[in-house]
């Protein structure tokens, strides 16, 4: 399937690929950087083959007690079943964009909560994963395959006054396209913060610009390009670096 990544990515930067459909499970991920929803990537002109799952796999439903959905599901969706079923635990995924594998490799959340909190396997292909074993982090998780299904902990009660507080944070962020944070909060300090002090807040480069608004958030004011992007974060690296000896890492990915 040809994907136009300067419509289908959130930040809308890249070209058009030729990108592999996932149908079934038995596929091997190998020589495949896998494509979510693509919230949270940059994707450049050039990449390694890409492979995104099918649309079968965009599903969810409550089982026994938990939540089972497939990997290409918007968190929204989990999240609009949830209240429907007047079930709590996710609601933090309110407004939050990406799909079930994608959240997962992200291990997506806000401060205090984030999607590992929550679930309990997933499936490469071969049987559930306890994710209990599984090595994770600040916005990252070890993943080894292709998230193809994942069951996730709720509980009775849809927490309605939770999820306005999430939604007033979204409200926000910056309108304009971007992937969300640029960069990954250092220990001890926000990325937000530091790029203000180095005057990046609102700094632009072409279409390419760290928002006015919250500069940890790279936007696309227009017709922004992959190496617009790319020249605003190694500069970001480079002040950070050189006016506070810290070495900032990207949160979102670069294809
Ligand atoms: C406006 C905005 C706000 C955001 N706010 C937040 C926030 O508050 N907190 C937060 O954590 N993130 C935030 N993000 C980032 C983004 O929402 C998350 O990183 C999300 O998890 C990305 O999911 P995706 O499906 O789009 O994955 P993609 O961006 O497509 O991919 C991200 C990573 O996941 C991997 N991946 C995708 N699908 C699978 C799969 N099925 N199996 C294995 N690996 C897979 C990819 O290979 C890649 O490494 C925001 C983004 C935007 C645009």
């Amino acid at each position: 399937m040809l994907i136009n990544f300067q419509k289908y990515s959130a930040l809308k930067i890249g070209s058009t690929f030729e990108v592999e459909t996932i149908v079934d499970r038995g596929f091997d991920p190998a020589p495949f950087f896998i494509v979510g929803n693509a919230c949270n990537l940059l994707v450049s002109d050039s990449t390694p083959p890409l492979a995104v799952l099918d649309r079968s796999f965009d599903y969810c439903r409550v089982e026994g007690g938990i939540l089972i959905a497939g990997g290409k599901t918007p968190g929204g969706k989990l999240v609009s079943l949830c209240k429907r079923a007047d079930l709590g635990g996710l609601e933090f995924l309110s407004g939050l964009p990406g799909s079930v594998g994608g959240l997962i490799a992200m291990n997506a959340g806000l401060k205090d909560r984030s999607v590992f909190d929550r679930l309990l396997w997933f499936d490469f292909g071969r049987g559930a994963i306890d994710a209990a074993s599984i090595e994770r982090g600040y916005r990252f998780a070890s993943l080894k395959g292709v998230v193809f299904e994942a069951a996730f902990k709720v509980e009775r009660g849809f927490d309605h006054t939770l999820e306005a507080q999430f939604l007033a944070i979204r409200a926000k962020h910056p309108k304009e396209p971007s992937a969300g944070s640029c960069f990954k909060n250092p220990v001890g300090a926000y990325a937000g913060e530091l790029l203000e002090k180095v005057g990046l807040k609102g700094f632009r480069r072409g279409g390419a610009a760290f928002s006015g608004k919250h500069a940890n958030f790279l936007v696309n004011l227009g017709g922004a390009t992959f190496d617009q992007a790319i020249w605003l974060i190694n500069e970001a690296k480079q002040r950070v670096l050189e006016r506070f000896n810290t070495a900032l890492e990207t949160e979102i990915k670069i294809v």
